[in-house]
């Protein structure tokens, strides 16, 4: 910071955030990290780290031959950047004014901070259906989850009958890589045709170990330590079951952290930020860049969040430099 102006300041604590501090205070940049502040969120009790936070084992991530738990693995990411002394505040940034120079931002508390450049790294929550015991086993790495491709292969869930609900083509997708590992899955979907592409919607017909359950809903889900069945309703004639199933995998869409750019960065209709160079991780305001699932609806993945974290700290040096600010 000189005059009380952070060079760079970064928003958000996933792997996209932690990974832009590591890169921004290796660059002698003095990033300060806003990591967020324990919330509750529709039933979730959140904590800073992102959505690996809710991840129990993450076998995809390279470098951790053995796997790493999802929480730890944000801790190592977390400590990584401490030992580049980078800044750490536990609030959220509420609101910003990118139209002015230095750039503006409020955090929680309402103290506001002056920052050159800006890295948004706010991440999307994956949507659930808010059911308290949906989250209970999310939580606790019972057998619910939002990302079938990062839990799906665990074993836990091989040659066992799991349930993916949506109809959407996330829903299809981890449907079908679900179905390399599980004896049977069940695609659940509240409507009586699927919302996903004809090419997925076939990928689903033609897999013998998918069935869909058409216009059904999940009213509750069962089991004390670990999921046992879920609670299943027909909209149609209001009768509900049982249904035994060892996994249960939300694909009903996610949805950005971006109400506190709204009106301050170009946004696509379902609210991720639009990058202005697909290529970088530049926004429509010169000097804030976006990093993650905040800006990416397609891979989702925490190495990629990585990857474009290092980017966006890369963009913030090499912009900072052009403006003379070292
Ligand atoms: P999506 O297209 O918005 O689909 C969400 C699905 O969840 C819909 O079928 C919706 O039902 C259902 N849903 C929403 N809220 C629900 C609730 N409360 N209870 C039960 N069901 C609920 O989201 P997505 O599948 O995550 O896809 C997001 C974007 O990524 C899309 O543009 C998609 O094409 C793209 N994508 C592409 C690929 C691919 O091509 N390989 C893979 C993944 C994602 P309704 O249909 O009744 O609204």
């Amino acid at each position: 910071m000189s005059d009380g102006v952070e060079k760079v300041t970064i928003i958000g604590s996933g792997p996209a955030g932690w990974t832009a501090a590591i890169y921004a205070a290796r660059a002698n940049l003095d990033p300060v990290v806003y990591e967020g502040q324990p919330k509750r969120v529709g039933a979730v009790n959140e904590i800073p780290g992102g959505q690996l936070m809710f991840t129990t084992e993450v076998e995809n991530y390279p470098g951790f031959a053995k796997g790493i738990d999802g929480p730890e693995m944000m801790m190592q990411f977390r400590a990584q950047a401490q030992r580049f002394d980078v800044r750490i505040v536990t609030r959220d940034i509420a609101r910003v004014d990118f139209s002015s120079r230095p750039l503006q931002l409020w955090d929680s508390a309402d103290t506001p901070i002056q920052s050159h450049a800006a890295i948004v790294a706010t991440g999307a929550r994956a949507n659930w259906l808010g059911l308290e015991n949906e989250q209970r086993l999310a939580q606790s790495g019972g057998g619910v989850s939002a990302c079938a491709i990062c839990d799906g292969a665990l074993p836990i869930f091989r040659e066992k009958e799991v349930a993916v609900v949506g109809g959407g083509d996330a829903a299809i997708e981890e449907a079908t890589y679900l179905a390399k590992f599980a004896s049977k899955v069940y695609l659940i979907h509240r409507r009586d045709e699927l919302r996903a592409s004809k090419a997925m919607q076939q990928r689903a017909f033609d897999n013998e170990k998918i069935e869909i359950l058409w216009d059904t809903i999940v009213v509750d889900v069962l089991g004390q330590e670990r999921l046992e069945a879920l609670r299943l309703k027909d909209v149609r004639t209001g009768a509900e079951r049982d249904m035994p199933v060892s996994g249960l995998f939300m694909a009903i869409g996610h949805t950005p952290t971006t109400d506190f750019v709204k009106g301050q960065l170009d946004l696509d209709e379902k609210g991720y930020i639009k990058l202005s160079d697909p290529a970088r991780t530049t926004t429509n305001v010169a000097g804030v860049f976006a990093a993650g699932d905040v800006a990416d609806a397609t891979y989702r993945q925490a190495v990629t969040a990585a990857g474009m974290g290092c980017k966006a700290a890369i963009d913030a040096e090499r912009w900072l430099a052009a403006q003379g600010i070292e």
